[in-house]
């Protein structure tokens, strides 16, 4: 039997009754159309923020295959999911995602396929998922110093990021949007060598604020928060022009550089929380179904699509998963309580 595997404090439930209907709704009335599907636990860098530098992967045969997520990706899709992005651990780091690529991109009603990847082996996988009708591509990149690199991910590999992004670029992929963490007494002499980069290379850069979801304890005064770095840009660029198509419901705020060249965003989840705009939901790689990044409970789906598969049942827990749904979530309270898994282990 599935159930709710309590991960921390037991959260109050909802008592109104699920509503049912081709739209994943919940309490506060948000509508969820937006999938996240984490397909490994497993990376080839150890980024500090992220996770511990000694970690046990699973099992392989506990992570879902391809047509196990394509079969749930189907059921949400039939219920309003339209937009998937894929992440981990490190996709690329599953044999052949572009096939998981091609079953999700098939799927009627899913018009919008998304992978998050740090870049290291995307050199030799950036045409098949291309072909394969990957739609947005987003690499994670810190810092373009090589030592720095080394600091942050434990690992060697800036040069093969670059190269992947230039394959990325090669194939076709527009935009591509560059992910920068920032964390305070670390990033400061990061930013502008990343902006002028991706400026350059014709490249979104993506400031994203410090969150506390890695192994490193975490403190709040190591967020660089958006505002600093938008002051910092400014300093070199002049006013940032937010950009008038930018969605007041996505998690970044967007900007356009004065001079028009060049688009910079900021993902401001502790210091401008977009909890009261979330649209998605999360399924791990193991196949556990979370309705927030920092939920402290989950539903083991797997059984459900392996062992004893009912399409009616996994209907019913994607809907009440999502009818669960927190208001948000509460770090920047006293009541805050980190989930147990790291960021790698849920999926970013
Ligand atoms: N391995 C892939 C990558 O790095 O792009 C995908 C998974 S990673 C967990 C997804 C995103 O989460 C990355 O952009 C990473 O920088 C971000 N991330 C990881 N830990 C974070 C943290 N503590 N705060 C903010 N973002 C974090
Ligand atoms: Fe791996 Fe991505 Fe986490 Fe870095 S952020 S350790 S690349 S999963």
């Amino acid at each position: 039997m599935s159930g709710r595997v309590p991960l921390g404090m037991a959260l109050p439930r909802p008592t109104k009754s699920v509503p049912v209907g081709p739209r994943l709704l919940d309490t506060f009335g948000r509508v969820h159309n937006n999938l996240r599907i984490s397909v490994t636990d497993r990376c080839n860098l150890r980024c500090t923020y992220c996770m511990p530098e000694e970690v046990t992967f699973r099992p392989k045969d506990e992570l879902l295959s391809f047509e196990e997520i394509a079969h749930f990706t189907r059921i949400a899709a039939c219920l309003g999911v339209n937009k998937v992005r894929l992440t981990g651990g490190e996709p690329l780091m599953r044999r052949d995602l572009y096939r998981l690529v091609e079953l999700i991109a098939d799927i009627p009603g899913i018009n919008d396929v998304g992978l998050t990847t740090n870049g290291l082996l995307l050199k030799a996988q950036a045409r098949n998922l291309f072909d394969a009708g990957l739609h947005r591509l987003n690499v994670s990149l810190d810092t373009l110093d090589s030592g720095r690199f080394r600091t942050l991910t434990r690992r060697d590999g800036l040069d093969q990021v670059l190269e992947g992004l230039e394959a990325a670029k090669y194939v076709g992929f527009a935009p591509i949007k560059v992910n920068a963490v920032c964390i305070r007494d670390f990033s400061e002499e990061d930013i502008l060598p990343l902006a002028h980069y991706c400026r350059q290379q014709g490249f979104e850069l993506r400031f994203i604020e410090y969150m506390p979801i890695g192994a490193d304890p975490w403190e709040r005064d190591k967020v660089f928060a958006a505002q600093e770095i938008i002051d910092h840009l400014e300093r070199e660029f002049g006013a940032l022009q937010i950009d008038p198509a930018s969605d007041p419901s996505a998690p970044a705020l967007d900007f356009d550089y004065p001079d028009g060249y060049g688009r910079v965003g900021f993902i401001a989840s502790v210091t401008r929380p977009f909890c009261g705009t979330c649209n998605r939901l999360r399924l791990t790689a193991e196949g556990k179904l979370r309705n927030c990044l920092f939920a402290l409970t989950e539903t083991d789906i797997r059984p459900l699509l392996r062992e004893r598969p009912d399409d009616a049942q996994l209907t019913e827990i994607i809907r009440q998963t999502v009818w669960d749904k927190w208001e948000g979530h509460e770090f920047n309270t006293t009541k805050f309580v980190k989930p147990s898994r790291t960021m790698h282990a849920i999926g970013g």
